[in-house]
């Protein structure tokens, strides 16, 4: 399938962020949000996905900072375990523009954003891209 359509830049996708994790007690609570997992081979990409959009990256883990009792809703990507959660990007302008798009920090992540039907999951609701048959 290939993806058709443009941005319409409606954030939706910068306001959700899908953890991967390999089972549901992965995710851990903490004073700060939550805690997860990453995964054992740390694609560079994600890990600066990661940094761009806030989030801490410990030994091993990543923190995502979240109000108190934010939902965490477990999932799947296709066949991936996540864990679904309302973040917000931090390069999010009050407007709902990306501070950093069109600059070298604009993740590989958020350009290719969405790559399958199933990335659609999340935001179709707002998003204007779809996927048509070759
Ligand atoms: S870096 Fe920009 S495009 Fe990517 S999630 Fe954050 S605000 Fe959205
Ligand atoms: S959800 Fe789709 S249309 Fe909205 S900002 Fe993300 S990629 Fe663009």
């Amino acid at each position: 399938m290939k993806r058709v359509g443009e941005c319409c830049q409606c954030s939706l996708c910068c306001r959700i962020l899908l953890l991967p994790i390999p089972h549901p007690a992965a995710i851990q609570r903490t004073s700060l949000g939550i805690r997860a997992p990453l995964p054992i081979v740390v694609n560079p990409d994600l890990l600066h996905f990661y940094r761009m959009r806030g989030l801490g990256i410990g030994e091993g883990s990543v923190e995502v900072p979240l109000p108190p009792n934010a939902p965490v809703r477990l999932g799947r990507q296709g066949k991936t375990l996540v864990a679904r959660v309302p973040h917000v990007c931090a390069q999010l302008d009050r407007q709902g523009r990306c501070r950093i798009h069109g600059t070298p920090d604009y993740p590989r992540a958020c350009a290719v954003f969405p790559r399958t039907p199933d990335d659609l999951l999340d935001v179709a609701d707002e998003c204007t891209y779809r996927f048509v048959d070759d």
